[in-house]
């Protein structure tokens, strides 16, 4: 902002457009203008439609085991150097620290076609749901010759499946709305700007750049297909594919952040799940219980260790890997094996063109040599989130909370009531799920508290308050405040610093 208002103008922010529902697009949007300002209308806040449910869905339902996993994908423990990070794939690492929020948008964007004005300055939109993200939009400013592509055209091929995890892309969509981008906006394109990445400038190039991202898509997706229609399980569709030489020598199309790879296999599950027919993979015994009979079946850990170090010897790290993981699994405490793993890991990492699949090896290596790095000072991530929620998506997220050995056989109903903003909520846990309807108006609650919002997530986040919030301004309930711990009772807390390359 400091850098616009120097160079360009500076004037304040009318609008904000946030093309999809991923987090380093939204998050740091209080930086920029106040929650009051987008509250009010004062500032429009433009998105495609469905963003925040998708934006909720990703960052706060899956949210803790999709940081975990981030932080390996972007390597964010790791030393920036040449032995350690250099890069995210996507450009330089673009997560800042500092605290993240979710507003809700006040205007969304319905259809391919729409139109805004924005203080002159005449857009037209086209969605684009389920490419790069499941609400996504890109769009175009007829007078001043720019395609603002989102992420469904940039300098990298992207992930049509993350590895920190996510809802898989749909690849033949992507390129249908690439296809459809030329047709709306290429004629008059004379500039494209991704996110992340540096424009493209000049007409010609431009279109070739949009064909070429296309077909990049396309070609990965008809081939998965096409190979699995042939018998091939995933593993070997990855093997196969290789691009054209026509695609595979534009830069634009290498594997700097997504891979042929794994987005090939990310197709194969898109339309087909995990498994690839064969009974022998269908009901595997789970790995620490498998690790510790493959072991047996090696031989024991030595002579399986003694093999492994011939293997990395010859260089078949990718082999070295999957064995040692049985040793490491039967065994965490196996010193020796953890570090020849880490070895093999960080040769794998150099070898890659991709810069997550650096970040994400040589994380597990570093995992490997010095354990899982807790912070000191964690940064509670729930408060930030949970304000910006409505209270339907607290009670969403409240519901995957529930510990269903914790909450088989128990019965608790309860009311919340948030005049502000004129909803009245039962919630109840049954059959050891947490529900919630604000159709049920008659059902009788063991209590109910009236409560305005922030006090209610105060509530949640320093329940140690929970007496002085309860007979504070403008809270009253009715019944047994108790039942309202019974039922958190049931709660349990994710585990941000879950174990990954150990059990
Ligand atoms: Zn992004």
């Amino acid at each position: 902002m400091n850098l616009s208002k120097k160079h360009v103008a500076d004037k304040p922010i009318l609008a904000v457009i946030v093309t999809h529902s991923h987090g380093d697009h939204y998050g740091g949007l209080q930086g920029l203008v106040s929650a009051e300002d987008i509250k009010s209308g004062k500032v429009k806040f433009i998105t495609p439609k469905g963003f925040y449910e998708e934006a909720v869905s990703e960052n706060v339902l899956l949210g803790n085991v999709m940081r975990r996993r981030a932080g390996y994908q972007f390597g964010l423990n790791l030393e920036r150097n040449s032995t350690g990070q250099v890069d995210v794939g996507l450009g330089k690492p673009f997560l800042g620290g500092g605290r993240s929020s979710l507003l809700q948008p006040n205007f969304e964007i319905e259809k391919t076609g729409q139109t805004l004005n924005i203080d002159g300055l005449e857009l037209v939109f086209q969605l684009t749901p389920n490419s790069e993200a499941p609400a996504e939009l890109t769009l175009f400013a007829p007078s001043k010759k720019v395609f603002f592509s989102a992420e469904i055209a940039s300098h990298t091929y992207h992930n049509v499946l993350t590895p920190r995890g996510a809802k898989t892309r749909d690849a033949k969509a992507w390129a249908g709305y690439l296809d459809e981008a030329i047709d709306l906006f290429g004629a008059k394109t004379e500039f494209i700007v991704p996110s992340h990445t540096w424009p493209v400038y000049g007409h010609d190039k431009g279109i070739t750049f949009l064909e070429k991202q296309r077909d990049l898509y396309k070609y990965v997706h008809d081939q998965t297909v096409h190979l699995a229609n042939k018998g091939l399980n995933k593993d070997e569709i990855a093997e196969e594919i290789k691009l054209p030489p026509e695609l595979a020598k534009e830069w634009y199309n290498r594997d700097f952040y997504g891979t042929v790879k794994h987005n090939a296999k990310a197709t194969y599950q898109f339309y087909l799940g995990w498994w690839d027919g064969n009974p022998a993979e269908y009901d595997k015994l789970p790995q620490v219980e498998a690790a510790k009979k493959y072991v047996e079946w090696f031989g024991g850990e030595e002579t399986a260790l003694k093999k492994a170090n011939e293997s990395y010897q010859k260089g078949e790290y990718r082999w070295v890997a999957e064995v040692l993981k049985h040793i490491i699994f039967a065994n965490p405490e196996n010193t020796a094996a953890k570090n020849l793993q880490a070895d093999a890991f960080e040769q794998i990492a150099y070898q890659s063109e991709s810069g997550i699949w650096r970040d994400l090896y040589l994380a597990g290596a570093k995992e490997l040599r010095e354990g899982v790095i807790v912070p000191k000072n964690p940064v509670n991530r729930a408060t930030g989130f949970l304000s910006a929620l409505t209270p339907e998506a607290i009670f969403d997220y409240l519901s995957v909370t529930v510990d269903g050995n914790k909450a088989a056989g128990k019965e608790v109903a309860l009311r919340f009531i948030f005049p502000e903003l004129n909803k009245n909520i039962l919630v109840y846990l049954k059959n050891g799920v947490l529900h919630q309807s604000q159709t049920r108006i008659n059902d009788k609650a063991e209590f109910t508290l009236t409560i305005p919002k922030t006090k209610f997530v105060e509530l949640l986040t320093t329940p140690e308050n929970a007496k002085t919030l309860l007979f504070s301004d403008g809270v009253s309930f009715e019944g047994d405040p108790f039942k309202f711990k019974e039922l958190a009772s049931v709660f349990e807390p994710a585990n941000p610093y879950w174990n990954i390359v150990t059990p």
